[in-house]
């Protein structure tokens, strides 16, 4: 092993190899603190003829590579196991913006650029790189590839697969596949690249990607609303769908418990009371007060128990700031099951109704805190519950699993829909995916790293 760390030492230097464990702590923990790995060291590559020396490395020594970015994975995928055999290849020296194309659109970046500073990029030449998430300061472009990551803009942009044009991977076996063309479109054979987006990090290191950009928006109009239930707020969106188009550009949900939840942490920013509030954002390239006047005289004619306008952007970042605090409000306010599922938009109501009755006559009291992304059909669903005795709630995770998941499959949904499978999840994956994909998968896997030692232990 020492041979090993030396000659790793010896190809992107010694200060960029760290082994003490004050050192790799940082990369070891998941941020909901779930998952503890010891991994045999962590190595910082410089650029991808670094991650290359050090994939050709391992995979002369058999040595296991858990890739990771910012570590904001919720489901413990750029964990290593606690072997004390795992090599940590974190990407966060690739930092370099390689292009912004504004006559294509395109913006090629290194994957350990976080997903604040590629946005920051776009807008500096007056482009938009729309996917935005609560974790954007410390997410990196790889994590967001290697997740398929979703966020608040979906509904309009689509996710991180539809907002990539090409990818630079580094493969298992030290090659490096060069596809980083910002071609719209391009019918020669497969498309590799979709490969690796949603992979989690099993199939090689992506260290470079080419990204889409749009035009910056000149016009926001931004609104949040309460209303008596999930069945009207489904009814909303799809009437804001009909009357604006695709510039509705975002669509939340925080349910009532998520309103109590933020309201413990944030009093300050939580004036709002209504068993469902909507997050509801307009976007356009044109005048603002028209597009502002245009939602305010749609809303006049809705029925609403709550709402009030962003009337400026200082206003309008305070509403989001609302939104992107819920994570870190539920994190402070203790454990509870977490679910990232998602139905067709037109399921929602049913499921959010079925499921509460069937976690209730099974955990007597429970509290369901729900909210998300509901323009794209995607809830973040999480349960707690009091047991006497103190039984640890995660004892009772595998039955509570199995009620949500049983309805989500029931309506047509996933289990993982935008935070990935990782370790959390991938034992249910293997009951609910169908059982040819998922065979598909191990081939192509078994395929380009036939030695398995691209993130091991996770769902391939
Ligand atoms: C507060 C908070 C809010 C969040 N909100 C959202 C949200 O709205 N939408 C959403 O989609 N997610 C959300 N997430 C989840 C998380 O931020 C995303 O999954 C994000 O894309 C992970 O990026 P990362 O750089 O932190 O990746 P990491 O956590 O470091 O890694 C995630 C996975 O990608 C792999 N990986 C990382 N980099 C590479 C690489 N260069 N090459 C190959 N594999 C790699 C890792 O091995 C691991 O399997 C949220 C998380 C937090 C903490």
């Amino acid at each position: 092993m020492n041979d090993f760390l030396q000659q790793l030492a010896a190809a992107i230097g010694p200060q960029y190899i760290l082994t003490a464990q004050n050192d790799t702590a940082p990369f070891t923990l998941d941020w909901r603190r779930r998952y503890q790995g010891a991994p045999l060291a962590v190595a910082l590559p410089g650029n991808t003829a670094e991650v290359a020396a050090i994939v050709r490395l391992c995979r002369a020594h058999k040595i296991a590579i858990v890739p990771q970015g910012g570590n904001t994975s919720t489901c413990g995928a750029a964990t290593p196991d606690a072997s004390g055999r795992q090599l940590i290849v974190a990407l966060r020296r690739l930092k370099t913006i390689r292009r912004v194309d504004t006559d294509n659109n395109a913006l090629t970046v290194d994957a350990g650029v976080t997903l604040w500073e590629a946005q920051q990029a776009a807008e500096a030449a007056g482009r938009l790189f729309p996917l935005a998430l609560a974790s954007q300061g410390t997410c990196q472009i790889g994590g967001n590839l290697s997740t398929n990551a979703g966020g608040v803009a979906v509904l309009r942009y689509g996710t991180m697969r539809e907002l990539t044009l090409g990818l630079e991977v580094v493969l298992p076996d030290g090659r490096v596949l060069d596809q980083l063309s910002g071609l719209r479109k391009d019918t020669t054979g497969l498309d590799l690249k979709q490969l690796f987006i949603g992979a989690e990090g099993q199939l090689g290191l992506i260290t470079a990607a080419t990204l889409k950009l749009f035009p910056l928006p000149s016009a926001h109009a931004t609104a949040m609303v309460g209303v008596g239930d999930i069945e009207t707020a489904i009814d909303w969106l799809n009437r804001l769908r009909h009357r604006f188009g695709d510039r509705l550009t975002a669509f939340e949900v925080i349910d009532a418990n998520c309103q109590q939840v933020l309201l413990r942490h944030h009093p300050a920013l939580m004036p709002f009371s209504a068993p469902w509030l909507m997050l509801i954002e307009l976007s356009d390239g044109g005048d603002a007060a028209e597009l502002n006047d245009a939602l305010v005289e749609w809303l006049a004619t809705q029925d609403m128990l709550d709402g009030v306008m962003a009337q400026n952007e200082t206003e309008r970042r305070k509403l989001w700031t609302l939104r992107e605090e819920i994570s870190e409000s539920q994190r402070k306010d203790g454990p509870s099951i977490k679910h990232d599922i998602a139905v067709p938009t037109s399921a929602l109501p049913q499921l959010v109704r079925d499921c509460a009755a069937d976690l209730e006559r099974a955990f007597p009291g429970v509290r369901i805190v729900a909210f998300g992304h509901a323009g794209d059909g995607n809830l973040h669903y999480n349960v707690s519950f009091t047991r006497p005795g103190n039984v640890d709630l995660f004892d009772d995770e595998p039955a509570v699993n199995a009620i949500v998941y049983d309805h989500v499959y029931r309506l047509g949904g996933t289990l993982a829909a935008e935070h990935g499978v990782g370790q959390l999840k991938k034992d249910w994956l293997v009951r609910y995916k169908d059982p040819l994909a998922l065979e598909l998968m191990r081939s192509i896997k078994h395929a380009l790293d036939p030695d398995g030692l691209m993130n091991p232990g996770k769902w391939l």
